[in-house]
C-alpha cells in the first residue's frame, strides 16, 4: 500500500498569504464586512483562470484583491496565520515560509511598519500554537516602482531578527525587467536575506536566467518552464537553486494544459533541486500535501522519489539546523514505515 504523503514531513516554501486562507474563513469575514465576493470566490469550485493572456491574469489578480479585503484587523491577520498553520500541520508540513507584501496590508494595519510587525507577531504566535517552523518571505511587487522594492527590501532586513528570511518579487513576470530590481535585492541580500523571485512562470526560460543573473536568486518562485532549456537545467543543478514548484497553480492558470504536462520529470531528471508548493489554494483548491499526491499519480513518482522530493524542500529552506535534522530524520522514518 502506498504511504499517506500528509504523513510524509515537508517544508512548505511557495504560499502566498492572502492564498492561503480557507474559503470558509473568506466567506465569514466578508460576511461580518459586507463585501460582495463574485461567485467565482464562492463556489467552492477554484475558478476557471487563464493567466496566460493578460486579461485572464487581471482577473486573477482582481479576485485576489477582493479576498484580501476581507483582511482588516489585527484579529484576522492572526487568524490567517493560524489557520495557515493548522492546515501545514495536516499536511505533514513542518516548516512554513510564507510570502508576503507588506505594502497590501498597510493602508488597514496602520503603516508599513505596523503591517509588517502585526505580520510577523502572527507567525510567532501561530508558530508557537502549532509547532510548525515559520518564517517570512517579504515580496515585492514588479508592476509597482523599483524604489517601492527597495524601501521594502530595507525593511525585511530591519526584521531579519524577528522572522523574514528572504526577499521575493511577485505578480506578472512579463512585465517590467528583473534588471530593475537589482538595486533592491542587493540590499536583501547584503542584509543576508535570501533572494527568492518569481519567475520562469507566465515567461519562459529566460526570465529565469534574468533571476539568476540579475539578481542572484537563491530560489526561484516557480521556475518550471526553465525546462525549454537544457543548459539553464543544468545550471540550476550545478548552483543547486530550489525551483519552488507549484503544479496544481500551473494548471489552474494555464501555465500547462493538464497535471501530466507539468515538467517535474524533466526538472528532476536533470537534477534541479525543487521544493513543491501549493502558491494559492484559496484560489487553486489544492494544498501542500496535494501537489506530492499529483508528483504520484500523474508523474509516478515512487515513494523514494517523494522522499527526495521532500528533501530537496528541506534542504531549499531557511529553517534553522535543528528543524531541518527532525524533518530529514521523519523523511527516513516515512520511508522506513
Ligand atoms: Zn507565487
Amino acid at each position: 500500500m502506498a504511504r499517506d504523503v500528509h504523513l510524509l514531513p515537508k517544508a512548505h516554501l511557495h504560499l502566498h498569504f492572502t492564498g492561503s486562507m480557507r474559503t470558509s474563513t473568506l466567506l465569514e469575514l466578508a460576511e461580518t464586512y459586507g463585501v460582495h465576493l463574485p461567485e467565482a470566490l464562492t463556489s467552492g469550485e477554484p475558478p476557471k483562470l487563464r493567466a496566460t493572456d493578460e486579461r485572464g491574469w487581471f482577473r486573477f489578480q482582481r479576485l485576489y484583491d477582493i479576498a484580501r479585503s476581507v483582511l482588516r484587523t489585527p484579529e484576522d491577520i492572526r487568524r490567517l496565520v493560524r489557520e495557515a498553520a493548522e492546515e501545514e500541520v495536516e499536511d505533514g508540513s513542518g516548516w512554513l515560509e510564507i510570502q508576503v507584501d507588506p505594502t497590501s496590508y498597510a493602508p488597514r494595519l496602520g503603516g508599513l511598519i505596523p503591517a509588517l510587525e502585526i505580520i510577523l507577531d502572527a507567525v510567532d504566535e501561530a508558530s508557537r500554537l502549532t509547532g510548525v517552523g515559520m518564517a517570512v518571505v517579504v515580496a515585492a511587487n514588479r508592476t509597482r516602482h523599483p524604489l517601492d522594492a527597495r524601501t521594502l527590501a530595507r525593511l525585511a532586513v530591519r526584521y531579519a531578527d524577528r522572522g523574514v528570511v528572504g526577499f521575493g518579487l511577485s505578480n506578472d513576470e512579463r512585465r517590467g525587467l528583473a534588471r530593475d530590481f537589482d538595486r533592491a535585492f542587493a540590499i536583501a541580500r547584503d542584509g543576508g536575506l535570501l533572494a527568492a523571485p518569481h519567475g520562469g512562470e507566465l515567461a519562459g526560460p529566460g526570465s529565469v536566467r534574468d533571476c539568476l543573473d540579475d539578481l542572484h536568486a537563491a530560489r526561484v518562485g516557480h521556475g518550471v518552464r526553465a525546462a525549454e532549456d537544457p543548459a539553464l537545467l543544468a545550471r540550476l543543478a550545478e548552483q543547486r537553486i530550489t525551483c519552488e514548484v507549484c503544479p496544481a497553480s500551473n494548471v489552474a492558470l494555464g501555465v500547462y494544459e493538464k497535471p501530466e504536462d507539468v515538467p517535474l520529470r524533466t526538472l528532476f531528471e536533470a537534477g534541479v533541486p525543487m521544493a513543491l508548493g501549493a502558491d494559492d489554494p484559496l484560489l487553486f483548491g489544492s494544498r501542500l500535501a496535494a501537489q506530492y499526491e499529483l508528483a504520484r499519480q500523474a508523474h509516478g513518482f515512487s515513494d523514494e522519489e517523494l522522499a527526495e522530493l521532500a528533501r530537496q524542500s528541506v534542504r531549499g529552506s531557511r529553517a534553522p539546523e535543528p528543524v531541518r535534522r527532525r524533518l530529514l530524520a521523519g523523511i527516513d522514518d516515512w520511508l522506513a514505515s
